[in-house]
């Protein structure tokens, strides 16, 4: 419902971040367009801005802090008015204020409502009918839905589950319909988003878990595939590795983070497994659904992290063989228990000599695994187009680049013949 009285404002909204906040963003998009504003590309000609953070990695918070900087003086110039969201907004928000006093709105991870009616009442509209059901109305093919929020876990390295908060489940029946909608606006992919995925569904009541999920989903006709992001080795159960089996439209492709080879490490992680118990749920996977590709994420240079604890995590690299690993140097996050507790004592120059290795050994992997691929069939979404290549994904997530292929394809799912292949990616002819 729009009462608007002034010309129309023209909004910007920056992302930087994990596929929560892309989910997040989309969402802030819909419900300012609703206002009846207009989408600006370019940041420096925008009269609405809302930024939306992370405090995951060093990088991504300094890169947010120093655009904060910039709009400062976009603000002195132009009367830009700012919201920051995201992980960079911490339950109190006194000392962001201090320091960026030119933010008009400081609003939690997910707090979209709060947003869309902070800027209607700046802009002296009414926010009726815009805040509910924020649903893209032309969706994309691939569309990331959140469906658990917030995380129990307390990894001692992480700041998420003091930035998001406990574990928050949305009802089934309401990402049901949030999926049909999707889908009958065109989206043929879905994933599922968590911080940790598995774990969806245990604060409902009655309780549900993921497997319920995605049978119900499984039903919804013309939705093709549906993925799930990111898993937790504990809370990955025997019925959710079944179900990936079991369901047709469930993509045999699971992202299951390990963090460290060592179990000195893991304990100091509090990760609350063991090297042993890892290595047996991806047994368990490895025999229920043998075709599944296997991707994890892995932290080098933890703080007291010997050459011994490190070939630890090169030793369960070379037995599981994953598909791909994020892996990254660990670096202090304020607020998390291993900064406050643990000195960051590995120089860097040996973090990057351990991501160095890890990287060089992955390829090798890599190019072994993509191997296999040569001369076989695979159905590929195509996601659209790079440079001068179409690219897609199979159902196991492996990226492939096409030849000659036509624009209209982008959004189809086709099928190919794998003609190449690289540690990072395969390359296919449509057939
Ligand atoms: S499980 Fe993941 S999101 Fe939760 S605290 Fe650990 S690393 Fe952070």
């Amino acid at each position: 419902m729009i009462t608007k009285s002034k010309t129309i404002d023209k909004f910007h909204v920056w992302t930087v971040g994990c596929q929560m906040n892309i989910a997040d963003s989309q969402r802030v998009d819909v419900g300012l367009k609703r206002l009846g504003l207009d989408e600006e590309k370019n940041i420096e000609e925008a009269d609405i801005i809302v930024l939306n953070t992370c405090v995951v990695r060093q990088s991504a918070e300094d890169t947010a802090t120093g655009l904060l900087g910039k709009l400062a003086k976009q603000k002195r110039k132009k009367s830009t008015y700012i919201c920051v969201t995201g992980c960079m907004v911490e339950s109190t928000t006194k000392s962001l204020a201090q320091r960026f006093p030119h933010v008009d709105l400081w609003a939690k991870p997910q707090d979209t409502p709060k947003i869309i009616e902070n800027i209607a009442d700046y802009l002296n509209l009414s926010s009726d009918g815009c805040v509910e059901n924020l649903i893209p109305e032309k969706s994309k093919f691939a569309e990331f839905v959140p469906i658990v929020q917030g995380c129990d876990k307390f990894c001692t390295f992480c700041v998420i589950p003091y930035r998001r908060g406990r574990e928050t489940s949305k009802p089934t029946n309401q990402l049901f319909e949030e999926i049909k909608t999707l889908v009958d606006n065109g989206t043929k992919e879905v994933t599922l988003l968590g911080q940790n995925v598995d774990s969806y569904g245990h604060d409902l009541n009655p309780k549900k878990d993921l497997s319920d999920l995605m049978y119900l989903i499984n039903d919804i006709d013309d939705l093709k595939r549906i993925r799930f992001l990111t898993s937790h080795p504990n809370d990955m159960s025997l019925r959710l590795i079944r179900t990936i089996k079991d369901l047709p439209k469930v993509c045999r492709s699971i992202n299951l983070p390990f963090q460290a080879g060592s179990n000195r490490i893991l304990a100091n992680m509090r990760r609350g497994y063991t090297r042993d118990q890892f290595l047996r749920k991806i047994d368990q996977i490895k025999t229920i659904v043998p075709e599944a590709t296997i991707t994890t994420d892995l932290i080098v240079g933890f703080p007291g992290e010997t050459e011994r604890d490190f070939e630890d995590s090169l030793d369960i690299l070379n037995r599981v063989k994953f598909d791909k690993v994020h892996v990254a140097a660990y670096s202090e996050r304020k607020g998390t228990f291993a900064f406050r507790q643990i000195d960051d004592d590995i120089p860097m120059e040996e973090k990057r000599i351990r991501l160095n290795t890890v990287n060089q050994l992955q390829d090798k992997i890599q190019k072994k695994l993509n191997s296999k691929y040569l001369n076989k069939k695979f159905d590929v979404l195509v996601e659209g187009k790079n440079r001068d290549m179409y690219f897609g994904r199979t159902e196991g997530d492996k990226l492939v680049y096409l030849d000659d292929l036509d624009e209209k394809f982008i959004g189809e799912i086709i099928k190919t013949l794998i003609t190449d292949y690289s540690p990072y990616s395969l390359n296919a002819e449509k057939i």
